[in-house]
């Protein structure tokens, strides 16, 4: 439960707490739809409530099938599991809107029969004339009521033309105000809030008519969302009223902060990456997601960055959310990113690159046997080096490339092969060949004599440049000694001396 600072409305008592996610799918979810759906979870999780998932898809000039399934998937992937919704059927479904069209057309007849509602016959053209001709006056430029007390004449002269007429909902005189969980209290006055479409002529039911409806019948008691929606709550309110629902029974509001990007204006994608599913094929972690975005606006207290789900479905409380405007730092998500990774068991650290391993073509999906033990192998190397699982294949390509396709970097090579590049090859594939025992202290000590002690390179070069470049293709990667251990004697000796042969033609 929460503590009292919220007003004592978001510490119902345990059990009763019913929240929803409610995403339209009409495009991959994104930082900030997932945010709200950390919080939405985590306030039903922390309350002992029930997260419904409700999808918001009725309209069908935006919305997608395959949106629907990447949402949920999104939320599979960072453990949001839901107790009510797709796949997940309780006793308010069908939680897909699209499947509850009669419930709108139900309660639109009933809003035009108890004059909650009337038909708008106004074409968009006359629309806009006169929102035009308010504004040049200085007026209000929303819907100006033309169409709410239509004479029987007037209205079979519409129809006598042809005209279908839209729904309006009837906004009541006067003003909303609402105590909202996160912002206080807050009033709207509904001089600024025109009759609103509820459906369309062909009868589609719009998102204010359906959000509200089924709010109410989905006995919903906290809707946890972000602050774009705040000025739909006055309308809300008011099909909720009309609907019979007494105020005492009203959900309660909390409305996010909005995230803004690098530039202050909000999160979009002008300033920044907003789809979860673009940071999933990047390589963060679902644990590194839902940590770094439940910090935007949220934080566990005593300063404390690191946190796992289960920590923040215990601690959530909404009464600490910030209301400001949060900030999106894509490198504090990569640090934290970082820290995850270096958390992770080195078992599933190897099964988390694993796909990206496949993805980039260096093993099997799924990987043969072999290549299996050979990624448990490497991935220490780089447990500690990456910020993204991403990273791995550049990382790793060496020791999954046969020696037919192994290439190096061209601009490592042109500032690697240079001056004792061949002698320092030529010395280190001599002492290699002749190793006794092929593991990573004996190479690490024979190359150390062959190219330090008696070379003279100073250590960076010995073992950062041209015998580096030679066996991994690259200048930035794993540690040597541990790599060519892993490579092997002959791969290793090959790719010695076609570095010897490179630095010879005086690349
Ligand atoms: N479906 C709405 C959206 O994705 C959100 C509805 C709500 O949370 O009230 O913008
Ligand atoms: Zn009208």
């Amino acid at each position: 439960m929460t503590d009292g600072a919220d007003g004592g409305t978001g510490g119902a008592v345990p059990g009763a707490v019913r929240v929803r996610f409610a995403p339209s799918p009409s495009g991959d979810l994104h930082v900030g739809n997932v945010r709200t759906a950390l919080y939405d979870w985590a306030f039903a999780r922390r309350t002992g409530g029930t997260f419904v998932l409700r999808i918001e898809d009725t309209d069908q000039t935006r919305v997608r099938p395959e949106y629907i399934e990447s949402a949920l998937d999104t939320l599979r992937w960072l453990g949001l599991d839901w107790d009510e919704g797709p796949g997940a059927d309780g006793p308010y479904g069908p939680y897909l809107q699209s499947e509850r069209l009669p419930v709108y057309a139900e309660w639109v007849s009933r809003f035009l029969a108890d004059g909650h509602a009337y038909h708008c016959y106004c074409t968009p053209e006359e629309l806009a004339q006169r929102r035009a001709a308010a504004r040049a006056a200085g007026g209000p430029s929303g819907y100006d009521g033309h169409c709410r007390q239509l004479t029987p004449e007037q209205v079979a002269a519409y129809q006598a033309e042809g005209r279908r007429p839209v729904v309006r909902f009837r906004m009541p005189a006067g003003s909303t105000t609402f105590t909202d969980l996160v912002r206080g209290e807050v009033t709207f006055d509904h001089a600024h809030v025109p009759d609103f479409v509820l459906a369309r002529a062909d009868g589609a039911p719009l998102y204010t008519l359906a959000v509200a409806v089924d709010d109410v019948l989905m006995e919903i008691t906290h809707v946890v969302r972000g602050d774009d929606l705040l000025s739909s709550t006055p309308r809300q309110l008011a099909v909720y009223r009309a609907m019979g629902v007494p105020d005492e029974r009203f959900p309660v509001f909390a409305h996010l902060p909005y995230v803004l990007g690098p530039d202050g204006k909000p999160l979009s994608k002008r300033n920044g990456v907003v789809s979860v599913s673009w940071y999933r094929d990047e390589g963060f972690l679902p644990e590194a997601m839902g940590n770094y975005l439940a910090l935007l606006g949220w934080s566990p207290g005593e300063n404390r960055e690191l946190f796992t789900l289960a920590d923040l479905a215990a601690e959530f409380d909404l009464a600490r959310v910030n209301k400001n405007p949060a900030q999106f730092d894509a490198r504090k998500l990569e640090a934290i990113n970082g820290d995850k990774i270096r958390e992770l068991k080195p078992a599933d650290f190897a099964g988390r690159i694993t796909p990206f391993l496949a993805r980039a073509g260096l093993v099997a999906d799924p990987p043969a046997a072999a290549q299996a033990e050979l990624i448990a192998a490497a991935a220490p190397l780089i447990q500690e080096r990456i910020g993204r699982l991403a990273e791995a294949p550049a990382m790793l390509g060496f020791l999954f490339t046969g020696e037919d396709e192994f290439t190096v970097d061209s601009g490592d090579a042109a500032r690697a092969f240079n001056g004792e590049a061949g002698q320092a090859l030529a010395a280190a594939g001599e002492v290699l060949a002749g190793l006794p025992s092929w593991d990573t202290a004996a190479i690490e000590a024979a190359l150390r004599e062959a190219l330090v002690d008696k070379l003279g390179l100073k250590p960076r070069a010995a073992f950062g440049g041209a015998v580096r470049v030679a066996v991994t293709g690259r200048r930035v990667g794993p540690p040597l000694f541990e790599s060519i251990e892993l490579l092997g004697r002959e791969r290793t000796l090959g790719r010695l001396q076609r570095g010897m042969d490179l630095a010879a033609t005086g690349i």
